[in-house]
């Protein structure tokens, strides 16, 4: 089945009691037993509820994969993965993360005695001389959080796979319409699908797909056992928000690249970040791997201290000053307070997260609006 066939059906049937085509909300905790044992594949809803599971089959399919978990959050299902190692295991990440995931890593996982090194993966390269005997898993995301740095995933997965590692591609800034990591090679996609899957900007959950059934099952038993599994009714939410993914991104897409053009010129702007310039540093990997170039761009203001970023950043009418991206909704964010707050300001400094830089998600509304807004924002 093609993209937009298996967004709108996949994991789906009409319901065997009702005929209902859409799928129910099953909205319970606990499932009858004619017998101790003796059920019908469901025992109690951490582990498994139907509109979930619908759901699950659903995001597997649009990844490519053969197995799909839904998390509470993208957090949650980020810690799902890191719990699949042990003390003394080390992991070769970005150094250009969703502050969230450095946050875990570094203020979580490291108490539990595990080793992270925050490398730049735009050589994939580099990682050979992290690689120890005790090293495990590689993390990576691309485009990146909010510099749009491009990480070529077929060169990492190939390393990750002539060295045993196990490699996870953080896919939330593209959305699987965009990049399906596991035809490249990866292990494990990751997916904050509170932002381009879920689409509406009303369901916090996170995503886990994977072909290997081994890799599924361990991480089914830690979904499980630590229980961040999201409820029936958001999992309704995202698979009623799937049926227009596809139709949602060519919007994206086709507003970004709009927006992207007037920006780049534009005296109040100084550098701009948007992978579907022939000029961005990795152009030609994100032309390799990505089917378009998607909908987040991020602006530094020429001349602009951290109070005049405020006053531009506090005066759009349409966007709106948010955390969060990949929703029906213009965003606009400030980084250094916002989204990447939690990170170190001589890390993010180095990797261009800097006082005058704004992140936009644009939205799907009609571009001459967005563009207006964005012209008396900036004047
Ligand atoms: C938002 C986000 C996360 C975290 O997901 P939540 O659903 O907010 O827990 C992880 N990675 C990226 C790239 C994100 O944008």
């Amino acid at each position: 089945m093609k993209f937009a066939t298996k967004a709108i059906h996949a994991g789906q049937e009409p319901d065997p009691t009702t005929g209902a085509v859409m799928t129910p909300i099953y909205q319970t905790s606990t499932y009858w037993q004619k017998s101790p044992g003796n059920h019908q594949g469901y025992e109690y809803s951490r582990g498994t509820n139907p509109t979930r599971k619908a759901l699950e089959n659903c995001l597997a399919a649009l990844e490519n994969a053969q197995f799909g978990l839904a998390f509470s959050s993208g957090m949650g299902a980020t810690d799902a993965v890191m719990k699949l190692l042990s003390p003394g295991d080390e992991v070769i990440t970005g150094d250009d993360l969703y502050g969230g995931s450095y946050r875990m890593f570094t203020k979580i996982f490291a108490n539990y005695g595990i080793w992270f090194h925050f490398i730049d993966l735009s050589n994939p390269e580099n990682i050979r001389e992290y690689i120890n005997a005790n090293t495990k898993l590689i993390w990576l995301e691309t485009p990146t959080n909010p510099t749009m740095q491009i990480v070529d995933i077929a060169a990492v997965t190939k390393i990750g796979k002539e060295k045993g590692l196990l490699t996870v591609v953080d896919n939330t800034f593209a959305s699987p319409y965009l990049q399906n990591p596991i035809d490249l090679g990866a292990d494990i996609v990751m997916h904050s699908v509170t932002k381009y899957i879920g689409g509406h900007s009303d369901v916090v959950m996170g995503a886990l797909m994977m072909n290997d059934e081994d890799l599924y099952k361990r991480l089914f038993f830690i979904y499980n056992a630590c229980g961040a599994t999201p409820g029936p009714m958001d999992s309704f939410l995202v698979l009623r928000g799937i049926k227009t993914l596809h139709l949602r991104m060519k919007a994206h897409c086709e507003n970004g690249r709009i927006i992207a053009g007037f920006l780049k010129t534009h005296p109040k702007v100084d550098k701009i970040y948007w992978p579907g310039f022939a000029d961005h540093p990795n152009h030609e990997v994100a032309k390799k791997q990505m089917r378009d170039f998607g909908g987040m761009i991020s602006i530094t203001l020429k001349d602009a201290d951290l109070e005049e970023t405020f006053r531009v950043a506090s005066s759009f009418k349409v966007f709106a000053l948010a955390e969060s991206l990949g929703g029906v909704e213009s965003l606009i964010n400030h980084p250094v307070t916002m989204t990447h707050a939690s990170i170190p300001k001589e890390a993010r400094e180095k990797v261009g997260v800097v006082d005058n830089l704004l992140r936009l998600s644009v939205g799907v509304e009609d571009v001459e609006d967005l563009l207006d807004d964005l012209k008396q924002a900036l004047s």
